[in-house]
């Protein structure tokens, strides 16, 4: 017998491909996209995404960690890249360099670690330098830079000088323009000393969603893109940006992503009584309502209480009362018809009406980069053209 969960998500297909067309056209023709899948694939579902993204081309998957890295290698099936751009410990380095994944390396130990584990499998790390450029979380300060090239020209035969990168502080907030600026002009600084020493990093990347749209000159050889994959402006901002400049005024980008589930329930309550726990909703009138079994445990936050909207039979409708752990109660009074089993919509399209994940994150105060990584990965994910 199969059991069938509360809830589900949906994949597009198209929509990425649409996305990464999108894309192409955007940056430079020698610029490599790396495909950001940190976070489950921004909770689209790692597994699923990765495939569906190498049928569109990609070849370069970036990721936060090692455990990650370890779900691309097998969900690959065309023998991608995968870099790591945070977390790996010392006892994972030899498990890298062996199946060929590059990684960050920050610190000292790091290069010195990775030097031994190269020399003790018998095979080349590829390496990307991070640079401290005003982010202050990690990388090699301008001071270290000489250091670091030095080790590296000692040791060329064990280690591939793959990558010279950095991340910026907030690209997505014109508030951050001056702090941006002086870390791109850092950066510039240490790539002309990389120049000067006699190396050649072959890809120099800085960009995510945001700086690759703000800041095109600094796409450089790869721009590493997260959010904008799956259909989502990193912010507003980015987005009016976007269509003052190019005379647009429809968001050019197709989400990926629908969640969906149905109705449980159908009930009638009489003017005066609450509904749920406590007393933070009191029918007006005469009501109908529908519960839905998806709650707060399966990632629609509780912040949604009295607030959220869902779509059922092409209609919005209100949720009144708590959120719950496992369940919601919809006002549906609205609704001429309505069963048990019909289609709830709590991400995506229903006839013509949306629930994007924006206004969605609006009502809960949650960034679309917050409420897409939260929803669980136990949620079956399916694809759809
Ligand atoms: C998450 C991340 C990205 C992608 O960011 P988006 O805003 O989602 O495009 C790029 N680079 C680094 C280092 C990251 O951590």
């Amino acid at each position: 017998m199969k059991i069938l969960h509360t809830s589900y998500i949906e994949i597009s297909k198209s929509a990425l491909e649409h996305n990464l067309q999108f894309l192409k056209n955007f940056i430079g023709s020698n610029v490599q996209i790396s495909s950001v899948v940190k976070g489950n694939a921004y909770g689209h579902g790692l597994e699923v995404f990765v495939p569906i993204a190498e049928n569109c081309g990609i070849n370069h998957f970036s990721v936060f960690s090692a455990d990650e890295a370890l779900r691309v290698l097998k969900s690959s099936t065309k023998k991608s890249t995968i870099m790591i751009m945070g977390y790996i410990d010392n006892e994972q380095l030899e498990w890298a360099i062996e199946n060929n994944i590059e990684f960050y390396v920050f610190e000292l130990d790091r290069l010195e670690k990775t030097l031994q584990a190269a020399k003790r499998v018998g095979k080349i790390a590829k390496l990307h330098i991070e640079v401290e450029t005003g982010m202050n979380r990690t990388g090699f300060t301008f001071d270290q830079i000489p250091a670091v090239l030095q080790f590296l020209k000692n040791n060329s035969s064990h280690l591939c000088f793959k990558g010279l990168c950095t991340h910026f502080a907030g690209a997505e907030s014109i508030a951050n323009y001056y702090r941006i600026k002086k870390q791109q002009q850092l950066f510039k600084k240490v790539v002309k000393k990389v120049a000067l020493a006699g190396l050649n990093p072959e890809q120099k990347h800085t960009a995510c969603s945001a700086a690759a749209l703000r800041y095109p000159k600094f796409q450089l050889d790869m721009v590493r893109f997260g959010i904008i994959q799956y259909g989502f402006f990193p912010n507003k901002e980015i987005l009016i940006e976007y269509l003052t400049k190019n005379k647009e005024t429809e968001n050019p980008l197709k989400r990926l992503i629908s969640w969906k589930s149905s109705v449980m329930d159908v009930n009638k309550v009489k003017t005066g009584e609450f509904i749920g726990y406590g007393t933070s909703y009191l029918a007006n009138s005469n009501l109908k309502i529908a519960t839905i079994p998806v709650g707060y445990s399966h990632g629609f936050s509780r912040n949604l209480s009295n607030q959220g909207i869902v779509l059922i039979n092409g209609q919005r409708v209100n949720v009144i009362g708590t959120v719950n752990m496992n369940m919601i109660t919809v006002d549906v009074t609205q609704l001429n018809t309505i069963k048990k089993g019909d289609e709830v919509v709590l991400i995506g399209k229903q006839g013509d009406l949306e629930i994007s994940v924006s206004s969605f994150s609006e009502f809960s105060e949650q960034l679309n980069y917050e409420l897409l990584t939260r929803l669980p990965s136990n949620l079956p994910r399916l694809v759809v053209d």
